[in-house]
């Protein structure tokens, strides 16, 4: 599969008047397609079971935020436009799903990542976002969302229902299946990643997100079975766990090291009536899929 190069890593881009779609992290606008809210919306974060958020923002944080927010505008950049610059690149790419190419044109990627970096958040880059971890590149997660889009459920439903994702990073590919799900679960082994993603969608509101700090290797057995499963980490094999939580007509996407220890390949699998049917493509180069928590 062309493209799916990278995972590690990526930016850029800047704000100089409200976008037009987004608000964030005041929350977002549904996208046509996608399924209805549930009755409390928002972000909700923890270990198990997640806790909900605390109502208000820290002084700190929200100082921080502002010196964010000027920091960009300073960039003298519409990131609206420059998202908008972003989807017309993907579409040449032959990225076709309308759904995930207006999410990634909605959420604003520079937010998730230090402000130093935030002038390459819309090139089709990978970038760290610290603690040795990175934010894969658009094209990346906008192939693997469009994998899950096409899969036998997401066709008769029109979007992703029930979504487990491992590896939450600082929370932008979160935020985007949000928008594309009627529930997420985003599973974070490094609690300074998983506080860093809390802090990032602080006050998103949209649809049913719900951040935990653990190790997704197990997946979270009590919330199965989910529609779709997606890693944003690599390891030997596909667990067990992941296979048992995947509902029948769902699909997962994940890195996995190539049997010939030849690096990583994407691995797609579906649950039909009839067991699991698996197909490789591309190589990748995601970030190890570890153990535990830290
Ligand atoms: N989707 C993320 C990408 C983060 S990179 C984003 O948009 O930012 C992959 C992440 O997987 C890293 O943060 C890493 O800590 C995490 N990870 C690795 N092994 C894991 C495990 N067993 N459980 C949960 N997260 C894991």
């Amino acid at each position: 599969m062309p493209g799916l190069g990278g995972a590690p890593g990526e930016h850029g881009g800047g704000v100089n008047r409200p976008p037009r779609g987004a608000r964030f992290p005041a929350g977002l606008d549904r996208l046509d397609g996608a399924a209805a809210a549930p009755a409390t919306p928002g972000v909700r974060s923890g270990t198990h079971p997640p806790e909900p958020l605390r109502p208000q923002r820290p002084l700190a944080q929200a100082a921080r935020d502002a010196a964010r927010q000027t920091s960009v505008a300073g960039l003298g950049l519409d990131s609206d436009t420059v998202r908008q610059r972003m989807v017309q690149r993907l579409r040449a790419q032959g990225i076709s799903c309308e759904p995930v190419l207006q999410a990634l044109a909605r959420v604003e990627r520079h937010r998730f990542v230090d402000t130093a970096l935030a002038t390459q958040a819309y090139e089709d880059t990978s970038l760290p976002i610290g603690h040795g971890q990175t934010i894969s590149k658009p094209s990346v997660v906008a192939r693997m969302l469009a994998l899950l889009h096409d899969s036998e459920r997401a066709r008769a439903q029109g979007a992703l229902g029930r979504v487990l994702e491992i590896g939450g990073g600082c929370g932008y590919q979160a935020a985007l299946l949000s928008l594309l799900a009627r529930s997420v679960l985003s599973i974070e082994r490094l609690r300074p990643l998983h506080e860093k993603a809390r802090q990032n969608l602080h006050g998103w509101r949209q649809g049913d997100l719900r951040l935990m700090y653990g190790d997704g290797r197990l997946g979270h057995a009590p919330w199965a079975p989910y529609d779709h499963i997606v890693a944003a980490a690599g390891g030997d094999a596909v667990p067990e766990a992941w296979l048992e939580q995947l509902a029948v007509g769902g699909r997962l996407v994940a890195p996995v090291q190539d049997e010939r220890g030849r690096g990583q390949v994407l691995v797609v699998i579906d649950r039909t009536a009839s067991g699991l049917r698996e197909q490789r493509l591309g190589a990748v180069h995601f970030v190890p899929l570890k153990s535990g928590r830290e």
